[in-house]
């Protein structure tokens, strides 16, 4: 049995673990390396969609691992000649010919996105949750080539680019969904079927409808539920030739569905594993480091990188500390409140709605959320849907072109939305769930003054010192008060960092477990060996598991360890 690391190797998220055993061959994970990718790439400079898988393999975000891929994404002119030629390249290059699968952990891009240059008819193993989170993004997204996780869009070439094949009647040039494999598949309604086979646009979709998870090629599988920012995520199992291999994904113990981490730990260690490949986000030599996600996983293409920003040996903030506090603020304000966090975290979401009945407020999220919302209804009717939630309406961007989905959704929701006008009118009677990337919005309700309630990650990469700088300007232009908004100072050996200022902490928890946390948790799984991925600091696994007799293996790129 072998596993080899294309990705989270010495870096946060772009997890893609090939694990080989027989005549099995399957990845955990198939994400952006966002870490890798704003070495070369930004906001303005992306890979050319033109160049199909040219350019993202050859800057090394995807492995060149040939007969995976979309064939519509070979660019002309001898492409895997030129992979067999390149220097950097060449060492790497495998003819992999066949794929039994992907088990997907949860439904953050730097884990699934780049499922989108996989060939459309490799199956993809998640929780429901996580498939119909995935769609719902796909869905309302840009079209963008480097999110086609759950449908692709053909692409055909003409002199030289690779352009999307253009839908008509004569035409219709189906988007292909891929095969997805529910542990969880008996619960889904029709309803939830239907909306699984849908495009939302004008172009017709190849479905195909989930089928149930049990095995992955030759190999017995396991889901287990954990917590994480964002629901659907899962660890899982897979019994291999040489003993059970369990991989976390991400994982936390902060969120009200804590328990289900903790009975992952006992199923896990239940299995006595051969291998535990493990996340590591929070290792951190300054102690348990907060890791950037928010609002950087969400807008894409920021740079991803834990911030040292002193010591943290004090106990990890929960997602109920977050709602009392946020709860004292928003009670206490006056005028217009804008809650920045990310949708996408019910939990967080469910909170803030919480909040809203409490303070005799109404909670407005954007069309996007509001869809997403209604997918993850069908699968968990504890999500609350805009038709039944009473505090909770979706804002009309009066400014916006409009996708077929969006006009869908108005119309739907007709009674449920509210425009600038109506906001600026009752300031106090709103908590808009805007980021940073929606503050244009304010120029439409002009709120002259309220309150900026910042919930979202505490860590900083030099990119997003200039996007606080702005929302600065922004929330001073406009009158509103930030609050929770880190801000710059120096750390006790006098460099420079951003953190929250004091007195205004508590308004975010982790998505991630900290480090002391993890290793407590490998200690009770107990696994022959461990595998840390996700992590900046793999080498601090070998320190924090001395004496526990636990071997720890560190992945190098492209290079498989070998276990009997
Ligand atoms: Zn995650």
């Amino acid at each position: 049995m072998k596993i080899t690391c294309y990705g989270g190797v010495g870096q946060i998220g772009g997890n893609k673990v090939l694990l080989e055993d027989g005549l099995t061959r399957l990845f955990f994970d198939f994400g952006i390396p966002f870490g890798d990718r704003a070495r070369f790439f930004e906001e303005y400079l992306n890979p050319r969609p033109g160049a199909g898988l040219l350019d993202v393999m050859e800057m090394g975000l995807l492995p060149p691992l040939r007969g995976i891929y979309r064939s519509d994404l070979v660019p002309a002119g001898r492409f895997w000649e030129r992979v067999e030629r390149s220097q950097h390249l060449r060492p790497h290059l495998r003819d992999l010919e066949r794929l039994d699968g992907v088990l997907v952990s949860h439904a953050h891009v730097d884990h699934n996105g780049y499922l989108s240059f996989l060939d459309p008819g490799i199956p993809i193993y998640s929780s429901a949750m996580t498939g119909f989170i995935a769609k719902a993004m796909q869905d309302s997204g840009q079209t963008d080539f480097e999110r086609e996780s759950v449908y692709a869009v053909p692409r055909k070439e003409s002199g030289g680019v690779l352009t999307t094949v253009t839908s008509s009647r004569s035409n219709p040039a189906p988007a292909l969904q891929r095969p997805y494999y529910f542990p969880d598949l008996a619960d889904l309604s029709a309803e939830a079927l239907d909306f699984w086979r849908q495009t939302p646009a004008a172009r017709p979709m190849d479905a195909v409808l989930p089928r149930q998870a049990e095995g992955i090629g030759e190999l017995p599988v396991r889901f287990f539920p954990v917590d994480h920012s964002i629901f659907g995520s899962s660890a899982c199992a897979v019994e291999t030739s040489a003993g059970w291999v369990v991989y976390t994904g991400d994982l936390r113990f902060q969120g009200g569905t804590a328990a289900l981490t903790r009975d992952f730990i006992r199923e896990a260690a239940r299995l006595r594993p051969r291998v535990l490949i493990c996340e590591g986000t929070r290792l951190s030599p300054e102690g348990n480091a907060e890791a950037l996600f928010g609002p950087s996983a969400s807008s894409g293409h920021r740079r991803l990188r834990t911030a040292p920003f002193g010591r943290l040996r004090t106990a990890p903030v929960t997602e109920e500390q977050v709602r009392a506090n946020a709860l004292r603020a928003i009670g206490g304000a006056s005028g217009l409140v804008v809650a920045d966090f990310g949708p996408r975290n019910i939990e967080r979401l469910r909170a803030f709605l919480e909040i809203a009945r409490e303070t005799g407020r109404q909670l407005v999220v954007l069309d996007k959320d509001a869809y997403l919302l209604g997918a993850m209804r069908l699968v968990d009717s504890g999500v609350p849907g805009v038709e039944e939630a009473p505090n909770l309406l979706v804002y009309q961007d009066l400014r916006a072109t409009l996708a077929l989905w969006q006009r869908d959704l108005r119309d739907r929701l007709a009674s449920r939305i509210v425009g600038p006008s109506q906001v600026q009118a009752h300031l106090g009677e709103f908590i808009l769930c805007f980021s940073f990337w929606d503050i244009k919005n304010l120029i439409d309700i002009d709120p002259g003054e309220g309150l900026y309630l910042y919930s979202s990650s505490e860590a900083y990469s030099e990119e997003q010192e200039l996007d606080l700088w702005r929302l600065r300007n922004w929330l001073q232009h406009f009158g509103l008060t930030p609050r929770g908004l880190p801000q710059e100072s120096t750390d006790e050996r006098g460099r420079k960092v951003y953190r929250t200022p004091p007195g205004e902490e508590g308004y975010h928890a982790s998505g991630h477990a900290t480090g002391d946390e993890i290793l407590a948790m490998v200690r009770e799984i107990n696994p022959k060996t461990v595998v840390p991925v996700h992590t900046e600091h793999p080498e601090l696994f070998v320190e924090g598991l001395k004496g526990s007799g636990i071997e720890v293996r560190l992945p190098a790129y492209g290079e498989a360890l070998e276990f009997g």
